[in-house]
C-alpha cells in the first residue's frame, strides 16, 4: 500500500491562554503566553499522526498586547510561507482577546489561497480540561486540508470553525467563547475532518486590494472607537478629532448616539476625519441614513462589521483614500 503523505504544516506561535501556565492548577490566575511552541506541541502527541510540522515562536504575548508592528511581522511570514511550495498549510496560535481582529487583518493584508488557521484556547495549558490540545489538533488537521483553501483566514475553536470577516469572541470566559453571529458557523470538525456549511462571499485574502506596503506608506493610520451609551457627551468626541484619522462609533442599537455625540462626529467629518457608524449590540447590519443622515454628515456606515473590525477596516481604507464615498464603498464590499 502507498504511505500516505503527511502534508506539511508550519506552526506561528504568538502567545495567549493556549501558551498560558497557572501557578497552581486550583487557582484560576495565569499568565498567558508562558510556555513556547516546544511545549505546546508535545501536549498534543496526535499531531504528527496529521502532519510534518514546523515551529516558530512569533512573539509571546498575551493578545490585549498584540502590536501593528508583531501583525506586520505575522503577515510578512505568513505570505512568505504561502509562497513556499513545501508548505501546505500555516497555523497560528493566538490569544483569545483580539484573535478575530489578527483574523481579520490578515484577511486584507495577505494575497494568497494556501489554508490559514487561527488557534487559541480559553483554559490555560495547565488546567483541567484544557482546551488548547484539542484546538491544536483540530487547527493542524484543518490547515493540511484541500477544503480550507481560498476561504481566507479560518479559526477554530471549540470543533467550530469560522471566516475571518464573522467571527468574534462572545464570552469572556467559557470554551464556548466564539460565534460567527451574522451568517454562523462556516464548518464544523469531525476529528480530523472538517464539514463546510457555506462558501465565504467576502472579499478576502485572494482578492483583496489593500497591503502591508500601503500600510507602512501612510504610517498606519490612526482610528479609535468611541462607545455610545445613555447621555454621551461631545468632549471626548472633540478631544479625540484632534488626535486620529478615523473614529468610529460603537452606536446603541443601530449606530446610533446622543445629539451632541452625532454633532461633534459631524464637526469631526467637516474638519477631516472619517467616522464610520456601527453598533455595539453584537450583531446585525448598520445601513444608511436610517435615523441618521449620513448623506448630510458624510458619514460612513459600517454595514455587518463590528466596531473592532470596523476600525481595522476604517485604518485600511484610510491607506488609500480619505473620500468618503469610497470608504463607504470597501464597508459595503469588505
Ligand atoms: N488575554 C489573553 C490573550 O488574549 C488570554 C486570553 C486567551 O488567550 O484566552 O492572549
Amino acid at each position: 500500500m502507498p504511505e500516505r503523505r503527511l502534508p506539511t504544516i508550519v506552526v506561528l506561535a504568538t502567545g495567549g491562554t493556549i501558551a498560558g501556565a497557572q501557578a497552581e492548577a486550583a487557582t484560576h490566575a495565569y499568565r498567558a503566553g508562558a510556555l513556547d511552541v516546544g511545549q505546546l506541541l508535545a501536549a498534543a502527541p496526535a499531531l504528527a499522526q496529521l502532519a510534518h510540522i514546523q515551529a516558530e515562536q512569533v512573539t509571546s504575548v498575551g493578545s490585549q498586547n498584540m502590536t501593528h508592528a508583531v501583525w506586520a511581522d505575522l503577515a510578512r511570514r505568513v505570505e512568505a510561507l504561502s509562497r513556499n511550495p513545501s508548505v501546505d498549510g500555516i497555523v497560528v496560535t493566538h490569544g483569545t482577546d483580539t484573535l478575530e481582529e489578527t483574523a481579520y487583518f490578515l484577511s486584507l493584508v495577505i494575497r494568497h489561497d494556501k489554508p490559514l488557521v487561527l488557534v487559541g484556547a480559553m483554559r490555560p495549558a495547565t488546567a483541567p480540561g484544557a482546551d488548547g490540545p484539542a484546538n491544536l489538533f483540530h487547527a493542524v488537521a484543518l490547515a493540511g486540508r484541500a477544503e480550507a483553501a481560498g476561504r481566507g483566514p479560518l479559526v477554530v475553536m471549540n470543533e467550530d470553525v469560522h471566516y475571518a470577516r464573522e467571527v468574534q469572541k462572545v464570552a469572556c470566559a467559557g470554551v464556548n467563547a466564539f460565534a460567527s453571529p451574522n451568517r454562523g458557523r462556516a464548518a464544523v470538525m469531525r476529528g480530523p475532518a472538517v464539514h463546510f456549511f457555506s462558501r465565504n462571499d467576502s472579499v478576502h485574502s485572494t482578492a483583496s486590494e489593500f497591503s502591508l506596503e500601503m500600510l507602512d506608506k501612510a504610517g498606519w493610520p490612526r482610528v479609535e472607537v468611541i462607545h455610545a451609551g445613555v447621555d454621551l457627551g461631545s468632549d471626548l468626541i472633540d478631544f479625540l478629532a484632534t488626535r486620529v484619522q478615523g473614529i468610529v462609533l460603537a452606536g446603541v442599537g443601530d449606530g446610533n448616539a446622543t445629539d451632541v455625540a452625532m454633532q461633534a462626529l459631524a464637526r469631526a467629518m467637516a474638519n477631516g476625519v472619517a467616522v464610520v457608524r456601527s453598533s455595539r449590540t453584537g450583531s446585525g447590519h448598520v445601513g444608511r441614513n436610517v435615523e441618521v443622515d449620513d448623506d448630510a454628515a458624510g458619514f460612513i456606515a459600517a454595514g455587518e462589521l463590528s466596531p473592532q473590525k470596523a476600525r481595522i477596516l476604517l485604518m485600511l481604507g484610510l491607506s488609500k483614500t480619505q473620500n468618503s464615498t469610497q470608504l463607504q464603498d470597501f464597508f459595503d464590499r469588505y
